[in-house]
């Protein structure tokens, strides 16, 4: 039988990514993968749009979220996955986070204005949409105005983690982070771990209920994806992955590019039929 391949970690523009739902659902197909999940920002009306695209065009497509926490003073990323996507209390939970996010943006308008950086928060509300704004619209933003040169300028010059114009989100816990994704009968993962400074966390992340972590992730490199996997098999957990695509910001469409089994999709299922 030939092998599936699968890319469990997309984003679209009802986030911080260029690509439109539909279109990465395209792009999914056209790259041969048989399951994707769209893993926006602090909302799931990515994943609403591209239902009938990928009906349409026949691939698998995943109910996700990526939430944002706060753990000793780092900031990391969880990823819940099969979530019941309807429950009103996750739903008012994570427009709260959307609405954060519009006032955490103009804080950091107001600050590059501090600055000197005659940046408008028009100009932001405009490119990030009906989007959860993100730093990556800012960055976008200042582009555009021609305060830096580049995308990965504006970060190092200004919205960075040590940049002067950061302005940290109200993060979760993570241990509220597992339960919502729990009350939501999803699969809590631990993103992008090899882009953490602590890493380590993991062994903490565990004991609050944590499920899986993403091995496979466009900024794991072999060496990281097996030292993750073999961690996940090691703690008990499920390992799961996918390419953390934003669209074409950095030129290239990162969908398909971080070959998953789709074995790691019926890990969790198999992990939401044993829990729920
Ligand atoms: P936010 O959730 O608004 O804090 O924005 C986080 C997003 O910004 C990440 O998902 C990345 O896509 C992007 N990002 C964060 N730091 C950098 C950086 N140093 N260079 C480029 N992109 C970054
Ligand atoms: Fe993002
Ligand atoms: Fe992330
Ligand atoms: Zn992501």
């Amino acid at each position: 039988m030939q092998k599936k391949w699968i890319d469990l970690h997309i984003h679209t523009t009802a986030s911080d990514s260029l690509l439109i739902p539909s279109e990465a659902v395209e792009i999914a197909k056209k790259c041969g993968l048989s399951a994707i999940s769209i893993t926006d920002h602090d909302t799931i009306g990515g994943f609403l749009e591209a239902q009938e695209k990928a009906d349409e065009l026949g691939i698998e497509l995943i109910p996700g979220v990526e939430l944002s926490v706060a753990y000793k003073g780092e900031d990391f990323h969880f990823l819940g996955y099969l979530i019941d996507h309807e429950n009103p209390e996750f739903l008012k939970k994570i427009n709260s986070f959307r609405e954060e996010r519009s006032v955490r943006g103009e804080k950091m308008v107001e600050k590059l204005n501090e600055l000197g950086i005659d940046l408008r928060k028009d100009t932001v509300k405009a490119i990030a949409g009906n989007g959860s704004v993100g730093r990556p619209h800012l960055a976008d933003a200042l582009v555009k105005e021609e305060f830096v040169h580049t995308y990965d300028e504006a970060f190092a010059r200004y919205l960075g983690y040590h940049a002067p114009a950061y302005v940290p989100k109200k993060y979760l816990t993570p241990k509220e982070a597992i339960e919502l994704i729990h009350l939501v009968r999803g699969v809590a993962v631990f993103a992008h771990p090899g882009t953490s400074r602590s890493p380590h966390a993991v062994y903490d992340f565990l004991e609050m209920g944590l499920d899986g972590i993403e091995a496979y992730h466009s900024q794991h490199d072999g060496k990281m994806t097996t030292h993750y996997v073999n961690l996940a098999k090691k703690l008990g957990l499920i390992y799961t992955g996918g390419s953390d695509c934003h669209g074409r910001r950095k030129g290239k469409v990162l969908i398909g590019t971080v070959k998953v089994p789709y074995r790691c999709l019926e890990m969790l299922k198999k992990v939401k039929e044993e829990n729920y």
